[in-house]
């Protein structure tokens, strides 16, 4: 029997990386221009990281993340998220104390042990960003726009952004004995696992994906309705911000986020495409997180986006690539000259593709379709001779004459 990958791990085939590589580049620009820099860091560290930022009565710590020991007895974990790996690294190397303001980007692997199904994995990936330093709400709408920004720069205008606040250690208990009290009346309704986090951590029933724990949580307090002067007076900033630049957004008094570290402002960008997987990217403020891991006590604001999901959003488009020419040849004394034309033609820039097995000159020109090849050439004794042949644009069938030279080609082809 022939070994499978595991469940919920993924291979991303060649027809895809198209794809892939396509959302890539189109994060790396928009970020780059906004000042932000890439930082690759570990995907697997000490679990007491996580377990102290995510927060150990969230449903990532509690059941969801691949921990094992290792061979010398340490608790380690696969990241299941980002933002965790690069705070720690942004406080080992203290890269605040070289500029007050950080910008920094990841993208990469994540793991989380949840049941696969479409748009959701155990392996899945997420380009992410974050900007430590800051307070200002002008930052805020910043990092939305730019995420707003990623996806127009994709083509894609359908995820739409919610914004909601959670607030600081301020006004947050007050909002949560207010909330508790409202939900003491209906636990009964609540499903086993909210009649838990209403001990545990209760702002997480309002999150809840079970249909009884919506309907009952229904008319709960809203974290809007209870922040305190500052945290007001942020997120009315921040709107203001958004609404100056004509950036659209929705309020969703009811998102709240999976990991604890979140503070103000959090937000969700979420499609009506992809079922119970609605949310495409998401993130927050998290001021309290950089001292809470052992650093100074600076603020800081992210998002991580959804690779995979991201790639089911971009449906049918096609992202394969193309060679510009395939040059067929008639027999084995036309190789030489072929394999020098295609190397030629490399260097500047056209790619290439010809025969490697000597095949019959049909089954060549079968394969210059199958690869969607945008022009072919034969090559025979006479055109060798000659020292010129004629480039076929496949597609209308149309003929152009060049002398057998890499630069005399690539004038027709370009
Ligand atoms: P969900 O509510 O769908 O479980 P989440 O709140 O757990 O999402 P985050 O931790 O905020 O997700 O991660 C940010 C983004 O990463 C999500 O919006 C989603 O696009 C993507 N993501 C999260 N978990 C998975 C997964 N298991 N498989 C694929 N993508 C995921
Ligand atoms: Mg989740």
């Amino acid at each position: 029997m022939a070994i499978t990958a595991i469940k919920g791990f993924n291979d991303i085939l060649p027809e895809n990386t198209g794809r892939w590589q396509y959302i890539e580049q189109a994060a790396r620009r928009v970020f780059e221009l906004n000042g932000f820099s890439e930082i690759r860091v570990p995907i697997m560290e000490k679990t007491e990281l996580f377990c102290r930022s995510i927060g150990d009565a969230t449903d990532i710590v509690e059941k969801e993340m691949y921990t094992f020991t290792d061979k010398g007895d340490n608790s380690v974990t696969l990241r299941p998220e980002g933002t965790a790996g690069v705070m720690r690294a942004l406080i080992e190397h203290k890269l605040y104390a070289q500029d007050p303001v950080t910008k920094l980007y990841y993208l990469g692997p994540m793991f989380r042990y949840e049941r696969p199904q479409k748009g959701r994995y155990r392996q899945f990936h997420q380009i992410g960003a974050e900007v430590t330093g800051v307070n200002d709400p002008l930052v805020d709408a910043q990092v939305l726009n730019m995420l707003c920004a990623f996806f127009s720069e994709i083509g894609l205008h359908e995820p739409t952004l919610q914004i909601n606040s959670l607030g600081c250690p301020e006004c947050r208990p007050a909002y949560r004995a207010a909330l508790l009290a409202f939900l003491e009346g209906r636990l009964d309704q609540l499903c086993a696992d909210c009649r838990r986090r209403f001990v545990t951590n209760p702002l997480r029933t309002l999150d809840c994906k079970v249909p009884g724990c919506a309907e009952a949580t229904q008319g709960a307090p809203a974290m809007l309705d209870h922040l305190c002067g500052n945290c007001g007076d942020h997120f009315g900033s921040v709107r203001h911000y958004l609404d100056s630049t004509g950036t659209r957004y929705s309020i969703n008094p009811r998102m709240v986020r999976g990991l604890d570290y979140y503070t103000r402002t959090t937000f969700e960008l979420v499609t009506s495409q992809l079922g119970s997987q609605s949310a495409v990217a998401a993130g927050g403020r998290y001021d309290g997180l950089i001292s809470q891991l052992g650093g100074p006590a600076i603020p800081g604001i992210g998002f991580a986006i959804g690779i995979e999901r991201v790639a089911l959003l971009l449906g049918e488009r096609d992202f394969s690539r193309r060679p510009d020419l395939f040059i067929a040849t008639m027999g084995s004394g036309e190789r030489f000259a072929a394999f020098g034309l295609m190397t030629g033609l490399q260097k500047l820039g056209v790619r290439v593709e010809m025969d490697y097995e000597g095949k019959s000159l049909k089954s060549q020109m079968r394969r210059a379709d199958k690869l969607g090849a945008r022009y072919s050439v034969v090559l025979g004794e006479n055109e060798i001779a000659s020292g010129k042949a004629s480039f076929k644009l496949m597609e209308t069938g149309e003929q152009f004459e060049a002398a057998l030279t890499a630069e005399a080609v690539r004038q027709i082809i370009r």
